[in-house]
């Protein structure tokens, strides 16, 4: 198995957390962390893995934790900001970024590693929605890699193996359906009830993604630019057992089974194509008993249409529903709007926006803004 050399960027989420399981069990280094504010939990992750890198991006807290590492006498270097983000992506020690910060955030930062000639293991999937072509134009160039994060496109790329894309006729992204796979009144949902997901343990943002199906209309975007395949499916899967599948030409359909666990994508991720033993829990079927499927409910979840609409519309238009589903999901946990307007919301901002086509990433940094400028001021006004 080669050895990995990890920087991580969101190293106190749920995906950085996890990721960092991995490296303890597998003894991959951890050459740098990079976080919001959270001191003490990167103070702690610095004394066990001892970065060469660590960096807050709130100034004052990057301050408190410059101070606690210098009395401790540890070695590690803090940066703060995005000039820290940058410092980051470049760190010569790592050949990895892990891409697990939420929303676009990461998005200088990751282009930024793909140019210093890190493989990208990705778990922000809002990158790539934001700006598919120029990232996967940007890994051809510097002849880097992307390892997918995500569940099911983690799926997906164990089940496409060698195969060359001539055999694929369809890949089929599961969905658990979330919450409200049964529930009708959806106009009612609170923000606590989208925020308790069956199956998968996650952050904020991509539970309340899950509950409307805009988390599966990302990630149809992102396996779009992944896999370079235009025929994508979606299958309702409410066990989440099956990760996703690839149709090939002759009819047969692989799959990939795991727990709902991300344990196992991210060390997949960072040991392809080896398969070595680590952290994941293992599968028992005869513990599930079955396995159910179907087809996704438009009516109650349309995100998936407006997605596959938005891909096809192209340009900057999926960053543009990237940025205010994003807006949409904070103020839907904040009380201000209802579950159903999230994608009322969305769909006003990506029709006003449009698809204009961009060239540069500093477009699509000013079409984030745009975009969430506009579903705060719906917000504001009423809409
Ligand atoms: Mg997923």
């Amino acid at each position: 198995m080669r050895e990995r050399r990890l920087s991580i960027l969101g190293s106190t989420g749920s995906i950085g957390r996890q990721t960092l399981t991995v490296a303890r069990s597998l003894g991959l280094p951890v050459v740098a962390l990079g976080a919001l504010d959270e001191v003490e939990e990167v103070f702690s992750q610095i004394e066990e893995f001892q970065p060469r890198l660590a960096v807050l991006f709130e100034e004052r807290a990057a301050e408190t934790l410059a101070e606690k590492v210098k009395g401790a006498g540890f070695g590690t270097e803090i940066a703060s900001g995005e000039e820290g983000l940058l410092k980051l992506a470049q760190v010569s020690e790592a050949d990895t970024l892990v891409a697990a910060s939420s929303g676009s955030v990461g998005l200088e930062a990751t282009y930024e590693a793909i140019r210093a000639g890190k493989d990208i293991a990705l778990a922000n999937k809002e990158v790539l929605v934001a700006a598919g072509r120029l990232f996967t134009d940007a890994v051809a160039e510097h002849g880097v890699e992307f390892l997918p994060i995500d569940s099911e496109h983690s799926a997906i790329w164990q089940c496409l193996g060698d195969h060359p894309p001539g055999e694929v006729t369809r890949l089929i992204l599961t969905a658990s359906g979330g919450p409200f796979l049964n529930r009708y009144d959806l106009e009612s949902v609170t923000p606590q009830e989208a925020l308790r997901h069956p199956n998968w343990s996650m952050g904020a943002k991509i539970t309340v993604d899950s509950a409307t199906l805009f988390n599966k209309g990302l990630e149809l975007i992102e396996a779009r630019w992944l896999f370079g395949v235009e025929n994508v499916a979606v299958v309702i899967h409410p066990q989440s057992i099956v990760h996703s599948l690839v149709e090939f030409a002759d009819g047969s359909q692989l799959a990939q089974l795991g727990r709902p666990n991300m344990l196992l994508p991210i060390q997949y991720a960072l040991t392809h194509p080896s398969r070595v033993r680590g952290p994941a829990p293992r599968l028992e079927l005869t513990e599930i008993g079955k396995l159910e499927f179907f087809p996704p409910d438009g009516k109650r979840f349309p995100a998936l249409d407006l997605a596959r609409e938005v891909l096809e519309a192209g340009g900057l238009a999926p960053a543009h529903l990237s940025a205010s589903d994003e807006v949409a999901v904070e103020a839907f946990l904040n009380g201000r709007i209802r579950f159903t307007d999230i994608h009322r919301l969305v769909e006003r901002v990506v029709g006003e926006l449009g698809a204009p086509e961009y060239e540069r990433l500093a477009e699509v940094r000013t079409a984030l803004e745009r975009a969430r400028e506009t579903a705060v001021e719906l917000v504001k006004k009423g809409f």
